[in-house]
């Protein structure tokens, strides 16, 4: 990708309603575009890194045996009104043409519309377990949209659910999701916390969260400093400083962002919805359900909380728009063929060919976007000779050419 052909430009200025870092950073390396207030279009570069999360999500929720799949946005109230989820505070409700009455919510969970499809494919014991997912818009009426793309009214989600002819083929599957999800925030440069919390809409039981640990974050959770073990302040009876009650460790008062979370919905919906199944016996049971969500925009501003500095972003390679930023400075034909090569190889390079921008222009651009490796071709260099910097490092070396293949391992 040229920069020169890139439609977007970066911003200097901070844009003056966002107070989010995430938010800002987004906005100025023109990643995003603030629509409305929580709603936001991912421009080509946020849409390149929104593409490498899915396909992270998707790599590891296929291992767990998920299959893909895409719901409608337009959930109609036939699904909603056996569960009691129709006319929720969180629902935008669409406005049908010719009633006064709408008749369809766009979809802020799917859980009424998985289940009542799985009604028609599942009849005997033999038809469990299975999972399915999608990677889709939600949308929510949320009280506060300031924390950027952490929060948004319209937002990507990855929401899988699995159904189970028995509880403890729940409980297994549970751990299962639970080792994937680790995989996911980790492939993600993230250190989640799994961390217990207050069960969901009408969940009496605890559910439990992904939570990492940021200023910024909504969430206040108690994690020991031992083993980790941590719970939500909304349910929780520690304070800072007690014991763990799992280990002899002390529990630290921390602020975090919930990147995703996993229930265990046990028979409410396929109770409400008529998903049941003949056992092995020959007795009619109800299908036993988990459900786990991921938000997509959510990881892609948690980690630009935790990892930038005053200068833009540091995206880990597995997310990074790109794993190459290429400037050339000066008039020079090197840098194009060094461009040309890249590609040709299959290296993600950004090439900032531009010829009106002076070199700190291109290097604070470079900051910004915060691709993890920089490379510099100048006109004063000799013709075998790169520059060559981290985006995470202060050091710049020069480098032979014929030598930088080797610091394109991510
Ligand atoms: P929160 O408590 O933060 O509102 P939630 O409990 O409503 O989250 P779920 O309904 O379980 O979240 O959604 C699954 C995941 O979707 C969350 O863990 C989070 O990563 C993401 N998510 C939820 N709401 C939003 C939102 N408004 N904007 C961006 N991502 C969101
Ligand atoms: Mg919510």
């Amino acid at each position: 990708m040229k920069v020169s052909k890139l439609f977007t430009k970066t911003i200097r200025e901070t844009p003056a309603d966002e107070e989010a870092i995430n938010a800002q950073f987004l906005m100025r390396g023109g990643f995003v575009f603030k629509n409305s207030a929580g709603v936001y279009s991912m421009l080509p570069l946020g849409l390149r890194v929104l593409q490498k999360i899915a396909n992270i999500i998707r790599e590891e929720m296929n291992l767990i045996g998920g299959q893909e799949m895409f719901m409608p946005t337009l959930v109609e109230k036939k699904y909603m009104e056996p569960t009691n989820r129709w006319d929720l505070e969180v629902g935008y409700f669409a406005k049908a043409k010719s009633e006064k009455e709408a008749s369809f919510v766009l979809g802020w969970s799917h859980e009424e519309v998985l289940t009542s499809i799985a009604t028609k494919y599942v009849n005997s014991y033999k038809d469990l377990p299975f999972s399915a997912y999608q990677i889709q818009n939600k949308f929510r009426h949320e009280a506060r949209a300031k924390s950027g793309l952490l929060r948004g009214r319209e937002f990507m989600m990855k929401d899988l659910y699995s159904f189970h002819a028995s509880q403890e083929d729940l409980d297994d599957y549970y751990e299962k999701a639970r080792e994937a999800y680790y995989k996911v925030f980790k492939r993600c440069g993230l250190d989640a916390i799994y961390t217990v919390a207050a069960g969901g809409v009408f969940t009496e039981k605890f559910t439990h969260e992904f939570q990492v640990a940021a200023e910024v974050g909504e969430d206040t959770i108690y994690v020991c400093s031992e083993c980790k073990y941590a719970e939500n302040k909304e349910i929780t009876k520690l304070a800072d400083g007690n014991s763990c009650p799992k280990c002899s460790g002390k529990v630290k008062e921390t602020q975090s962002i919930e990147v995703g979370n996993i229930f265990d919905n046990g028979t409410r919906y396929s109770e409400a919805l008529g998903l049941y199944f003949m056992d092995e016996n020959g007795n009619k049971k109800p299908v036993v359900m988990g459900a786990y969500g991921i938000g997509l925009g959510r990881v892609m501003a948690t980690v630009i909380e935790v990892s930038h500095d005053d200068r833009g972003i540091i995206w880990p390679a597995s997310i990074a728009p790109f794993k190459v930023h290429l400037i050339s400075l000066g008039k020079n034909t090197e840098a194009e063929k060094v461009y040309n090569e890249l590609h040709e190889s299959g290296v993600e390079v950004i090439y900032d060919d531009r010829e009106d921008k002076s070199a700190g222009e291109k290097f604070a651009d470079a900051d910004l976007i915060g691709c993890p490796l920089r490379l510099v071709v100048s006109a004063k260099m000799s013709e075998d000779e790169i520059e060559i910097k981290k985006r995470s490092e202060k050091e710049v070396s020069v480098i032979k050419r014929s030598e930088f293949a080797k610091h394109l391992k991510f």
